[in-house]
């Protein structure tokens, strides 16, 4: 079903109209009420008078990750305290965190971006929506939640975790939606088919909606298989709102983004230059709605494609490829944000540990991999594994604490890790998101 189809359908000529006058609207507002954003386009030489449509967008200053760790926590909000309901922040990174606020009218927008993801995957007043999104600052569950409520389907938050019960539940409530990290899918899945009390044909599940992650088309063919269900991909960030900036339709054909509330481009991450249409590049994001924290030319270190063509779904909102990878360092390793840079401050924190390490992320059996390799000084080194795990102990504690997942830490002899003259390579990425 088409949520709205006033915006999801709209002609190509009225949604250039629409987003012009939504970001001459925004530009105008940061401009007058937000100093950084005054601060970067002083620094531009340009006024919101610069701004005549949506063709001029590639004038405005972009907005990064740092731009948002500085401006924290409500550096970048341009309405009154007592107009904001709610708070999230992303999960993972060190030290501050990326806060987005909202007013009513946010969170409404918000809801709607993931009613529409839900109600082209079938979703309807009727239907019982398992939210296995965790709860609380991560946009994921609170994000689903709302989106089911606003499609009157019954919202059940049973958050992440506690697998055995949430399985129990879907069965004996007769869940039939699932919203959840794809590897949070593939895990509830496999639970399903290892429990003697459960079975999957005794439940109802239909739908699920995946994201937060990127995730392959071999892994939705599991979890369709395994589920008995249609696996839809849904796109977000905290940045934009949460989840529900886009999501599939029943044609599960790319992901069609909210145009209407989101302006992306794609750019060159090099260059920063918009990429030819259909090229591959790093997707940049404008808000066009929000009112207590607008954001101008995200940058979203996400890499994919934009597909213009009409759907055969009908909607003609854009289509974005599945995301390839980051242009950054930053790794997701089982949803988590890692940056190979925690890494290093916590291997600094020992002098028992040479300041030389490797990350190699994979992907096996539907779980992330992480497997950090380490060396000791010299003259501390020891092959006996006792001995080694009295060194890699509190480093690996320090990790979990300040990263939030576990390594599997490997000890190499001395100069084991390869010495670099240039840029030291730190990351393998095994994971292949193209299939
Ligand atoms: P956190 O920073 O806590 O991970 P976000 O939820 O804001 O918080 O993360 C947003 C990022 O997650 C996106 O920029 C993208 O890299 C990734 N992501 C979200 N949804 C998907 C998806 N469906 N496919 C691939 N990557 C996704
Ligand atoms: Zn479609």
């Amino acid at each position: 079903m088409i949520y709205n189809a006033k915006y999801e359908c709209m002609s190509r000529e009225d949604m250039r109209a629409l987003q012009s006058g939504r970001l001459k609207a925004t530009v105008k507002t940061c401009y007058e009420k937000s100093p950084f954003y005054k601060r970067k386009m002083d620094e531009l030489g340009i006024t919101p008078d610069d701004i005549k449509s949506i063709d001029d967008i590639a004038k405005l200053p972009f907005t990064t990750k740092h731009d948002l760790r500085d401006e924290y926590p409500f550096g970048l909000q341009v309405v009154p305290q007592d107009q904001v309901v709610r708070i999230h922040a992303s999960s993972g990174t060190t030290g501050k965190p990326v806060v987005d606020t909202y007013t009513k009218n946010d969170i409404d927008m918000w809801a709607e971006g993931v009613a529409r993801v839900m109600a082209a995957g079938g979703v309807k007043a009727g239907d019982m929506v398992q939210v296995s999104y965790g709860y609380g600052l991560f946009t994921g569950g609170l994000g689903a939640h709302d989106g089911a409520a606003k499609l009157g389907a019954v919202q059940l938050p049973t958050s992440a975790g506690k697998t055995e019960k949430q399985i129990m539940l879907m069965q004996d409530f007769g869940t039939t939606v699932l919203a959840c990290t794809p590897s949070y899918a593939m895990r509830l899945a496999e639970a399903i088919h290892n429990s003697d009390q459960v079975s999957i044909d005794k439940m109802k599940l239909k739908a699920g909606f995946f994201g937060a992650e990127p995730w392959t088309e071999g892994m939705r063919k599991e979890l369709e298989e395994k589920l008995h269900i249609k696996a839809y991909d849904i796109y977000g960030l905290t940045e934009m709102c949460g989840p529900g900036v886009g999501g599939e339709c029943e044609y599960q054909d790319g992901t069609h983004l909210w145009e209407d509330m989101f302006f992306p481009e794609i750019i060159n991450p090099e260059t920063l230059q918009p990429v030819a249409p259909g090229e591959f590049g790093e997707l940049v994001f404008t808000s066009l709605c929000k009112e207590a924290m607008p954001i101008i030319r995200y940058r979203t270190r996400d890499l994919t494609r934009l597909i213009y063509d009409k759907c055969k779904c009908g909607r003609t909102a854009v289509r974005m490829d599945r995301i390839l990878g980051r242009s950054d360092d930053m790794l997701i390793i089982r949803g988590v944000n890692v940056f190979p840079s925690q890494i290093e401050a916590c291997l600094t924190e020992f002098p028992a540990f040479q300041p030389y390490y490797f990350i190699t992320v994979d992907r096996k059996n539907n779980e992330d991999t992480f497997d950090l390799d380490v060396e000791l000084r010299a003259d501390l080194y020891t092959a006996d594994p006792q001995k080694q795990a009295e060194y890699v102990k509190p480093l690996f504690s320090q990790i979990v604490s300040m990263v939030g997942i576990k390594p599997n830490i490997r000890v190499l002899e001395p100069f084991g890790i390869e010495r670099s003259t240039g840029k030291a390579k730190h990351v393998l990425d095994k994971r292949d998101f193209s299939k």
